[in-house]
């Protein structure tokens, strides 16, 4: 309000006070206005999906995941990886588009190496296309430049692994972060859109990865299916997870996964520990654990975790019993004793057959599960009844209706090797971005699409 003074007469009033005022108003108005108009349009700013591109007559370049196993002779031994993101570059070819599909393979050192090379992968996607795979043997050389360019409607360009060059992910120093610019700007070059499908490297601020998203406005960057499943899948779980939930961790060390397990504590119900890890847990509240894994720092966390689940009402169950092992071996001599019960110079190598029993339960009455990390040494025969009966166990419960979500190098390896992985709602192929996803952190290559 402003207040007139008391010497203006009703006319000075309208031409000195209300028109100026008015005229003032009228422009904090249309500011107020134009700048919520924009924040608005910032916010109802549509993201660009695969679904709604038309890839006609484009280039697409996609980061995909073809990080798998090769035996001696080079031959892909397992292509979950490799299907996985034959949706994304059928629906460009379907389209009329063209994919350059680039990839990192293993841990290269220092510059090209034969067991490293994606070449390797050709038959097996050529295979899954029905058709050639064009194959450029440097992923930023004239062999990638000439090839991209040439490269007609349908066809299908691999390029040589990425971290054949240290700037793919070397990224420490400022000399290092230009260098990885420069290279993802190349790179960019090639192509008039990007679809990022590779979610087990969406945690790496990559070339590939993150950098190069800069390089494209936001109609032509967006995730490939796999991508979307995999953020659809595990946003199920932490967000909309129908109750009870159960979080089933297990794995070598809890220091890895000790920010997931906090960050857990809030949305289960359940929280069934398994693997290594049990004994820093059993050690801490004053068990024998003899030779068993134990991170002696990580007491005191174990500690807090579990005054943690209690004071939000967390089931936080432990195995009760172990299969005890006199070494760290297939041929080891084993005897089952309560987990509190470790023997000297012994290690718990599995769950026993109560523990497997008491999780059963629990596991059969939920509606979500998530499960990450194995019970016990599943590698070894002797030692992978735990794992292998959980697998089995949630593959029952997914039956029954609950909606499960395994990820994790090792937990996925098991249900494969089970031959389980068709009975699980949803396999990730994200081990490392899956539980930092869930940790509740940004993932670079996530962030770098969806700003
Ligand atoms: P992670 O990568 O943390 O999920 O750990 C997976 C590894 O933990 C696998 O190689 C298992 O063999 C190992 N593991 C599971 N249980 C035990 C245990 N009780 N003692 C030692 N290692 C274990």
């Amino acid at each position: 309000m402003i207040s007139v003074p008391a010497n203006v007469t009703k006319n000075d009033n309208y031409d000195f006070i209300v028109r100026p005022c008015f005229a003032i108003n009228i422009f904090f108005i249309t500011f107020d206005l134009l700048c919520s108009l924009s924040s608005f349009h910032i916010k109802i700013k549509k993201m660009q999906t695969i679904d709604n591109y038309n890839f006609a007559g484009k280039k697409a370049i996609i980061r995909v995941d073809f990080n798998v196993p090769l035996n001696e002779n080079f031959e892909v031994t397992d292509d979950t990886r490799i299907r996985g993101a034959l949706p994304t570059i059928q629906k460009i070819l379907s389209d009329g588009g063209s994919a350059i599909l680039m990839s990192h393979l293993g841990r290269p050192k220092s510059g090209p190496e034969e067991k490293f090379s994606l070449k390797h992968v050709i038959p097996v996607l050529s295979a899954h296309l029905g058709k050639t795979v064009r194959f450029a043997n440097d992923c930023i050389g004239e062999d990638a430049k000439k090839l991209s360019s040439t490269l007609q409607p349908g066809e299908v360009l691999l390029l040589e692994n990425l971290r054949f060059h240290s700037a793919e992910d070397k990224i420490k120093t400022v000399d290092e972060q230009e260098a990885t610019r420069n290279f993802a700007r190349k790179l960019s070059g090639y192509a008039d859109v990007y679809v990022n499908d590779a979610f087990g490297t969406a945690h790496r601020a990559h070339a590939s990865t993150a950098v190069i998203a800069d390089f494209f406005d936001d109609d032509h960057k967006m995730f490939g299916y796999l991508i979307n499943k995999e953020l659809e899948a595990m946003d199920r779980v932490l967000l909309q997870s129908e109750k009870p939930f159960t979080a089933i961790m297990g794995g070598a060390k809890v220091s890895d996964k000790i920010q997931v397990i906090d960050n857990l504590l809030d949305k289960v119900d359940n929280l069934i520990i398994g693997g290594g890890m049990t004994y820093t847990f059993i050690k801490a509240r004053g068990g024998q654990i003899g030779n068993s894994l134990c991170e002696e720092d990580k007491l005191d966390i174990a500690l807090e975790l579990i005054e943690k689940a209690r004071e939000k009402g967390v089931n936080l169950l432990l195995p009760v019993d172990q299969v005890l092992a006199d070494k760290f071996e297939n041929t080891a001599a084993t005897l089952v004793t309560d987990i509190d019960n470790g023997k000297p110079g012994y290690m718990g190598l599995d769950i026993g057959e109560e523990s497997i029993s008491l999780f059963r339960k629990v596991i059969l009455e939920s509606k979500t599960i998530l499960w990450n990390g194995p019970m016990g040494v599943f590698e070894m025969p002797k030692f992978q009844n735990g794992t292998v009966s959980i697998a089995k166990i949630i593959a029952e419960s997914t039956e029954k209706g609950a909606f499960s979500l395994v990820g994790g190098g090792d937990s996925v390896a098991a249900v494969n090797k089970f031959g389980l992985a068709d009975k699980i709602s949803y396999v990730s192929t994200g081990g490392g971005a899956m539980l930092e996803y869930i940790e509740g952190k940004v993932l670079p290559g996530i962030k770098a699409i969806n700003g």
